[in-house]
């Protein structure tokens, strides 16, 4: 989940969370529909100021669930085709879905960027639907639904946008992939385009601010405009560093070290003998030869210290419900995947069901920073006459 942010409930697995600049939205929606738009109605003319207000945030969380739902779109097709999704988190500007990794084919990529924009059409088809259902003499209804099936028409325009990172962006990046038949070229190309749309939107904000006058709608596309662009950097960046460690192995960066501890096992113990002395932040738990769970610096803090004598490392640790490990022959990638899914700082490596020692995030960052150093992409070159070993 991003920092900032509130978790609210989980569905099908994955925690759904809002940002705190989602709150500041979700006022000045409420706000704008009550005081500007439902007044202004005439079917709804007349009614008593805090029902205006009632109406506002029933609305206003109505397209709180629609964004919900788009995400969820996402990360359930991400889901079926074996993608792991951490959470779905609503922002200023609408949802992310975390998803942990990349489509590894652009007709995935493709089907898990349509799928948003496709639901929020659906949504507002149905809304409009149901709007033509309805008597003429329902004019609270009707100004409801009305709001939602142009708010969800609007968020399935937006988002096709052909700027990567929106969905428009993806849909553009797996098809300039397929023409390519490299991730990298076609990100590349994404990236580019979603620069221009961004400096696009900015300028048009300038636009309507200087020349217009019209500070709330520029401000609005200014905005808009500035976060496409960091976002087309920063998941161009993504991609760079995948493809930097095309090739690295978890053998490559683990340092051997079986140093374990039992369940049973007081914290003190644990932070003396095996954090300090050790100088680690985490430690493999292992039960009967069996890998049981990590213990963390992170673990041990939430624990007062004078309870860290009594409480054992068995009822802190990590991983209860099932430890997530990498082998020596994993991609550092598959490393990197594992880290970001849980959110772990190290993950373990096991080989024949024997721990070898522990990938961390550092070790991981340290391998592509000397990769970046030599220029190096994809495994070393082999001296073409070098003799059979
Ligand atoms: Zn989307």
């Amino acid at each position: 989940m991003l920092g900032n942010s509130i978790r609210l409930f989980r569905v099908a697995g994955i925690d759904v969370g809002v940002h705190v600049s989602w709150l500041v939205i979700f006022a000045l929606v409420t706000w704008s529909l009550a005081v500007g738009v439902f007044p202004s109605i005439a079917g709804l003319k007349g009614l008593p100021e805090w029902e205006y207000w009632v109406l506002g945030a029933i609305t206003a969380l109505l397209l709180f669930a629609s964004v919900i739902v788009h995400e969820l779109a996402h990360s359930l097709v991400a889901k079926s085709r074996g993608l792991g999704v951490r959470s779905i988190t609503l922002f200023i500007f609408g949802g992310v879905s975390n998803l942990a990794g990349e489509a590894k084919k652009p007709s995935t990529e493709f089907i898990i960027a349509i799928v948003g924009p496709l639901t929020s059409f659906a949504i507002a088809a149905v809304a409009y639907v149901a709007d033509a259902a309805l008597p003429a003499s329902a004019a609270v209804p009707d100004a409801v639904l009305s709001y939602l099936v142009y708010i969800n028409l609007a968020l399935g325009a937006f988002n096709l946008i052909p700027g990567f990172p929106l969905d428009g962006g993806r849909v553009f990046r797996a098809l300039a992939w397929t023409w390519t038949g490299s991730l990298r070229r076609g990100t590349e190309i994404a990236a580019f385009v979603g620069h221009l749309v961004a400096w696009g939107l900015l300028l048009l904000g300038f636009y309507l601010i200087l020349v217009r006058g019209d500070l709330f709608q520029g401000i609005w596309l200014g905005a808009i405009g500035w976060f496409l662009q960091n976002a087309a950097s920063s998941s161009l960046q993504q991609v760079l560093i995948e493809q930097r460690l095309r090739g690295a192995r978890v053998a490559d960066v683990v340092e051997p070290d079986t140093t374990v501890v039992a369940p049973d096992l007081p914290l003190v113990t644990l932070i003396e003998d095996s954090f300090m002395r050790g100088n680690r932040r985490a430690v493999p738990v292992v039960s009967d030869g069996r890998l049981v769970g990590m213990v963390t610096v992170g673990d041990v803090k939430e624990v007062p210290r004078d309870r860290w004598p009594t409480m054992t490392v068995g009822e802190v640790m990590g991983g209860r419900d099932g430890v997530v490990s990498v082998g020596p022959r994993d991609s550092l990638q598959r490393a990197l995947e594992a880290l970001a899914k849980g959110d772990f700082e190290q993950v373990p490596v096991v080989e024949d069901g024997k721990l070898v020692g522990v990938v961390t995030r550092a070790d991981i960052v340290r391998q592509i920073q000397l990769r970046e150093a030599l220029d190096l992409e994809g495994v070393l070159p082999r001296p073409a006459a070098s003799p059979a070993r």
